[in-house]
């Protein structure tokens, strides 16, 4: 797909873009994100691991009522105890998946439950098979289908825990003494019916992880500014909100910061539109950097418009991280031969800060750093009001 990847050179720098064109054929992703490809499947496989549990619940209960049917009285307490203490360690691994508080356990529970399900299957089969050889032993197959497509496993996680029920079974009828040329054939089924599953849970996962980087990669887009990478205002509206309720359910400050580059139009007037872009990206770092918090958050909201939200933050603390950004542009020292108020390219700050409250609005933030903005702009520029 020759477009495609044109199209990801463009989208670069980002790990998503990256991983695409580095392709994943072997499954696994640079550690950073295969770390949050696992979580997100965690997350998003839940609903599924729930419905796959009720599912192997109620086929375990109805193969009980078949057993009663069709294995003989001699061995019937074997197997109804090999069933019920199956379901009872279902239940208990369902009881904890389902609470959903320790997410670190959810893999480790859902392979416990394919296991327990695998094991106790390869053992009414071997029990069985020492009185009537035509005992089913396909079930077996079921578990491992359920463990490449219904409880969201990778295809490593899958595959392992199949080899272990097949090993199982293995055992199971080399106990119960099984002709040899019969085990071949079964276990030949099984391996065949294996590989089935596995080639399927390979294009199943491979499909996933790439709708993940597909998807992600989308979301940082439709959430950041291609020119600075900084977060663009339809983030901003969506975050400033999200900030804004939190730091009322805390009780603690926010503070906004409106910063506007003086005199750009004049700067792109003598230096032409790139070298305008470039002295926006150039913005864009210093405002990086002065997010330097985890819920601080930097913000192009359009043109040569900038914005700094800080969380948790004193007004007195507020001002002095404007004046910072402030000299930090200054600093730089953009030649601007074009404007009034330096000789180099300035920006004005506009600073507010608030406690949300049942008085204070969320607009209310908004519209106090723009009046300071403006003030900023109408005292001469290259200054920060509050
Ligand atoms: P003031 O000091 O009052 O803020 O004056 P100003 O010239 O900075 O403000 P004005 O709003 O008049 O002009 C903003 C300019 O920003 C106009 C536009 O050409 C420029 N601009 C907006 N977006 C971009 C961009 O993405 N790249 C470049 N190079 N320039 C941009
Ligand atoms: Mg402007
Ligand atoms: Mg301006």
């Amino acid at each position: 797909m020759p477009n495609f990847h044109a199209w990801l050179d463009e989208v670069r720098p980002s790990p998503y873009a990256d991983q695409l064109s580095l392709g994943f054929r072997g499954l696994r992703f640079a550690r950073a994100l295969e770390r949050e490809y696992r979580a997100h499947l965690l997350d998003d496989s839940f609903e599924l691991k729930r419905f796959a549990l009720s599912v192997a619940m109620v086929i375990w209960l109805a193969l009980a009522v078949l057993d009663l049917l069709v294995v003989p009285a001699s061995h019937l307490a074997w197997v109804l105890g090999v069933r019920f203490v199956v379901l009872v360690i279902l239940l208990v691994c369902a009881a904890l998946i389902l609470q959903r508080r320790h997410t670190h356990l959810l893999l480790p529970l859902s392979m416990a439950c394919i296991l327990t399900l695998g094991v106790g299957a390869a053992l009414i089969v071997g029990i069985v098979h020492q009185v009537d050889s035509g005992y089913p032993y396909e079930g077996l197959l079921l578990v491992s289908m359920a463990a490449y497509f219904l409880v969201g496993l990778r295809l490593s996680e899958a595959l392992a825990c199949s080899l272990v029920v097949l090993t199982a079974y293995v055992v199971a009828e080399l106990l119960a003494g099984l002709p040899a040329a019969r085990l071949i054939n079964n276990v030949l089924f099984l391996a065949f019916g294996n590989l089935t599953g596995a080639v399927g849970c390979y294009l199943l996962e491979y499909k996933s992880r790439e709708h993940f980087l597909v998807s992600r990669l989308m979301r940082l887009l439709a959430y950041h500014d291609s020119l600075t990478g900084l977060h663009n205002r339809r983030s901003f509206n969506r975050q400033f909100e999200r900030l804004w309720r939190q730091a009322q359910r805390d009780g603690k400050p926010l503070a906004l910061l409106l910063c506007d580059i003086d005199h750009f139009k004049a700067y792109n007037d003598c230096y032409g539109h790139q070298a305008g872009d470039a002295a926006l990206q150039r913005v864009g770092m210093l405002i990086e950097q002065a997010a330097r918090r985890p819920l601080d958050m930097g913000v192009r909201l359009g043109g040569e418009e900038f914005a700094l939200l800080l969380f948790d933050i004193a007004a007195d603390e507020a001002r002095q991280r404007a004046e910072a950004l402030r000299q930090s542009l200054e600093a730089a020292a953009i030649a601007h031969r074009g404007s009034d108020s330096a000789e180099v390219l300035t920006m004005s700050i506009g600073v507010a800060c608030l406690t949300p409250g049942v008085q204070a609005e969320l607009e209310q933030l908004y519209e106090q750093a723009d009046r300071a903005l403006y003030e900023a702009k109408a005292f001469g520029r290259n200054q920060v009001a509050a």
